[in-house]
């Protein structure tokens, strides 16, 4: 179930499952294009074994390592505070070619949002015209009201399981104040009361108080800690935060070559425009903070791992900017640029312009996170020397890898580097197999 169901992100995924369900074709300026998965990892990129009998390598596709559900199984639900039908949103999303929104619009106009919280403060003014499905009632009556849309759907729709994914607006963060929002608690009264609670938390807690695994795809802190607390003692799974979709995906991958390469990178200007309807809600002060703070500690990790180039408190200058320019629409232009201080002090300056549909990025995203968090709901663990088998904490820092912001249980390392935090998805799941870690060390080709 989508919160944001009828944005950009919320059709272009729903669009694409069905597309792919029902293997459709369609035509483009350039030839004949069919449907697909392409920028899941799971669906779409594939992992090494080990070496086969004739000792070349075995690659198999990363869905097959473990029993997953597949994509094309999944079936859609949500809620919207714009009422439009998913055939229209798609249509006023401008992400799909339009052949292919004229084979979907029968499969999609028949699907409608459920209305939604919206609490004006929380998103930018100028979502005020879109809101025309919100919630009536108090605070404590709209959160009843969507554990009783968990269970309508549930029943409805005869799933086995029901993850909810935030994928609304980004809102302003939230104070965090003693009393309010401290613990489960407090945040349970401070519901009853009505006081300081964003609707991102409000869904996480119908959704845990449901026992339904909820992910926050926005930078926003939704999870205050009576959230976290609520979702621990309740032992159901949450994670976020803001897909890792483009420029930081890049970023996490740069920054990560760079200083293990022994260089030194010493200020990155990441540089966006975008015209959707999410770079007109970042356009205002306070979302755009929220995104600017979920994009400024990615390298953190990076840089705190090597003291050989940076002393203690040493950063790269590191600098975020985002403008909306209608005209450019869903497709989303990043520059970045990468100084960094090589031997003898010299300078090496990386300069790159990446364009592309944003959605089309994160919609393989939305489906690793739920594809991945399910899987993990059937995952236990029995440490060496226990009698007892333990599944993973409630914050599922395994789905770090496509976040901008991991959540991570207190006191864990935070890891934002790319190439390791896919390696932890994959040699998690090798152990599941019985497969020991993948370790690249090919000794067997290297011996006399
Ligand atoms: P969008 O504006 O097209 O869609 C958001 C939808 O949320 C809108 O339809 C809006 O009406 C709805 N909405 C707002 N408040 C709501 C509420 N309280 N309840 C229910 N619905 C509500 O934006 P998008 O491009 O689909 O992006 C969605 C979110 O994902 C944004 O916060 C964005 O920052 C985040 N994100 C997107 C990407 C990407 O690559 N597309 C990457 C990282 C994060």
């Amino acid at each position: 179930m989508l919160v944001g169901w009828g944005g950009n992100n919320g059709t272009t995924v729903t669009a694409a499952v069905l597309a792919n369900r029902l293997g459709l074709t369609w035509k483009t300026k350039t030839g004949e294009q069919k449907a697909n998965y392409y920028g899941s990892l799971f669906q779409s990129s594939t992992v090494c074994l080990g070496p086969g009998p004739d000792g070349k390598e075995v690659n198999i596709p990363f869905r097959d390592l473990l029993p997953m559900v597949h994509p094309n199984d999944i079936v859609f639900d949500g809620w919207d505070i714009s009422s439009m039908d998913l055939g229209s949103a798609m249509e006023r999303a401008e992400v799909l070619d339009w052949s292919l929104q004229e084979k979907l619009r029968p499969h999609m106009n028949y699907l409608r949002p459920r209305a939604s919280i919206y609490i004006p403060e929380f998103i930018a003014a100028n979502q005020a015209g879109r809101a025309d499905n919100v919630l009536k009632g108090t605070m404590a009556e709209q959160v009843e009201q969507i554990r009783a849309d968990i269970q309508d759907f549930r029943h409805s729709s005869g799933v086995e399981k029901v993850i909810v994914l935030w994928t609304a607006n980004t809102e302003r963060f939230c104070d965090l104040t003693a009393g309010v929002n401290d613990t489960a608690k407090n945040l349970l009264a401070a519901i009853q009361s009505g006081g300081e609670v964003s609707p991102s938390t409000l869904f996480a807690v119908a959704s845990i108080l449901e026992g339904c695994a909820y992910i926050n795809g926005s930078p926003q802190n939704t999870f205050v800690p009576g959230a976290i607390e609520l979702a621990v003692e309740r032992n159901v799974f949450i994670a976020g935060d803001d897909f890792k979709s483009g420029q930081t995906k890049i970023k996490s991958v740069l920054v990560d070559f760079l200083i293990s390469a022994g260089i030194k990178p010493t200020s990155i200007v990441s540089y966006n425009h975008l015209g959707n309807n999410d770079g007109m809600n970042l356009s205002a002060p306070q979302q755009f903070r929220s995104k600017e703070i979920s994009k400024s500690n990615v390298v953190d990790d990076m840089v705190n791992s090597n003291p050989i180039l940076y002393h203690k408190g040493e950063k790269p200058d590191h600098c975020v900017v985002i403008k909306y320019v209608p005209y450019v629409g869903d497709s989303k232009r990043a520059m970045d640029e990468y100084t960094s201080e090589i031997m003898m002090g010299g300078t090496n300056t990386i300069a790159m312009h990446n364009t592309c549909e944003d959605s089309l990025l994160a919609s393989p995203i939305i489906l690793d996170l739920v594809l991945l968090t399910e899987l993990c709901q059937r995952v236990c663990v029995r440490p060496q020397g226990s009698e007892t088998f333990q599944s993973f904490h409630s914050v599922l820092a395994i789905l770090s890898f496509m976040c901008k912001a991991p959540l991570v249980p207190p006191g864990a390392p935070l890891v934002n580097a790319y190439f390791r935090q896919r390696a932890c998805i994959e040699n998690i799941m090798r152990a599941c197999l019985g497969l020991p870690p993948q370790n690249h060390m090919h000794l067997e080709h290297k011996l006399q």
